[in-house]
């Protein structure tokens, strides 16, 4: 299963939590920790959408084997930012299209984990869509579909954590063994749910971090529950059932 994280705070290159951090992203493609849910590494793909922006990176493949995100991430400052990298679930495509963070307008936006019983399960909840957006989904994923269902209803000016919890519900209803572990920023908020697979908050005196595992050594990483949504900003961290 993929790995994602979040930060918000003082600008901070992009490359401590890719590439520096003990247990960076890039360490957590080839030797995650928390892979509870399947899967063994993180080689299908790899991506980060940061602020002022936001400006979106991603490629299908292996994230240690890019130079130029190395390059990138040691100057590119950012006080908001979104990373992931990816395990295909089998079966779909590993394409740069395929890889999080989804975007559209403020949001960033991945997924960690599969809807069961893909596509069947959720053809219904599909038809919801106008045509032209399923047309024009950045991938034929389960996770690119769920972006797209997210960010129409977000559209709705809904409250962000909302739209996550009920789609999570109307997900698990029809496809019940699905793993949901939705994670979403709009730069000012970070916000992200539990749904069978790791989630971990670090906050200090000004910034916020939220992560699939803990980047690091620091006892200050406290672990989300399972089937929880923690809507988080450097000054407060609410964890609350989902
Ligand atoms: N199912 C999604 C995909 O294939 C997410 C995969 C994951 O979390 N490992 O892209």
């Amino acid at each position: 299963m993929c790995r994602h994280v979040a930060y918000l705070g003082p600008a901070e290159p992009l490359d401590d939590v890719l590439f520096d951090a003990p247990d960076s992203l890039e360490r957590q493609a080839f030797a995650p920790q928390q892979m509870h849910g399947g899967g063994t590494i993180n080689v299908d793909g790899y991506g980060v959408g940061w602020f002022p922006g936001p400006v979106r990176y991603r490629r299908a493949g292996a994230i240690w084997a890019d130079a130029n995100l190395r390059q990138l991430a040691r100057t590119t400052l950012s006080t908001a930012f979104l990373a992931a990298v990816r395990s295909a679930t089998t079966g779909m495509p590993v394409v740069d299209g395929a890889c999080a963070p989804f975007t559209d307008g403020t949001w960033l936006f991945s997924h960690n984990g599969r809807v069961s019983e893909w596509p069947e399960s959720v053809a219904e909840l599909a038809k919801t869509l106008p045509v032209t957006d399923l047309l024009t989904m950045d991938a034929l994923t389960d996770s690119a579909l769920l972006w797209t269902l997210v960010r129409r209803r977000l559209e709705t000016g809904k409250n962000p954590a909302d739209v996550l919890v009920e789609l999570t519900k109307e997900v698990v209803a029809v496809a019940p063994a699905s793993r949901l572990n939705f994670l979403m920023t709009d730069g000012s908020v970070i916000v992200g749910t539990t749904w069978t697979h790791s989630l971990w908050v670090h906050q200090d005196e000004e910034s916020v971090t939220v992560a699939s595992e803990p980047l690091d050594g620091d006892p200050a990483w406290r672990e989300i529950p399972d089937h929880h949504v923690v809507i988080a900003d450097p000054s407060t961290v609410e964890v609350r059932p989902a």
